[in-house]
């Protein structure tokens, strides 16, 4: 269970290309304008930092799972056992990567049944509009239809990206009070 001030483990979910390691730069870059002790890198694919959501302070320990794509099935089956909650990332210029969002959401459904884990789908790369092959509105049903949140970012524009995890965070809250 989530206690307050323990980190929420916060895992990136999406096919390869989708923004994965930009998202988790933004995480661990923002570091440069704030206090260094806030942000502490512990290896390529984690990144734990305190960030402030409604003048609360939340620490996140974001996963990456940028090889889990191409690694073994057991990686990504662990990836689905650990999370408090996930980001899962589609690219809006590329409908494939949508498909393989609503498959890891199932699979998610699969390993997570009883619990209610948080999930926000994530439309990147906004900002490449005359790229765009997925439309918002289909987008929205579908995780209306996944029971989870939808955000549309630019990690490029460094556009709505905090939104996410502040939207993560606030799914966090809402279920650890209301138990
Ligand atoms: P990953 O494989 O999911 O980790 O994806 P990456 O973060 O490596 O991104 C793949 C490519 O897409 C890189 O060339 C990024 O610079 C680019 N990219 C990531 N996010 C955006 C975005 O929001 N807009 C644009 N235009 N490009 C992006």
């Amino acid at each position: 269970s989530v206690e307050p001030g323990s980190p929420y483990r916060v895992v990136l979910l999406g096919a390869s290309g989708v923004g994965k390691t930009a998202f988790a730069s933004i995480f661990a870059g923002a570091a440069d304008s704030m206090d260094s002790d806030d942000c502490e890198l512990c290896g390529d694919e984690v990144a734990e930092r305190e960030i402030e959501v409604d003048g609360e302070a939340a620490t996140i320990l974001l996963l990456d799972t940028w090889d889990a794509e191409k690694g073994d099935e057991w990686t990504q089956e662990r990836f689905m056992q650990i999370g408090d909650a996930y980001l899962l990332l589609y690219s809006i210029t590329d409908r494939a990567s949508f498909l393989r969002a609503s498959e890891l959401r199932i699979t998610l459904r699969r390993f997570r049944p009883a619990r209610h884990t948080p999930i926000i789908l994530v439309g990147n790369k906004c900002d490449l509009v005359r790229r765009r092959e997925v439309p918002t509105s289909e987008a929205r049903a579908s995780a209306a239809v996944f029971d989870c949140k939808f955000i549309e970012t630019s990690a490029a524009m460094q556009h709505n990206v905090w939104e996410a995890f502040y939207g993560i965070v606030r799914q966090l809250r809402l279920r650890r009070d209301s138990k």
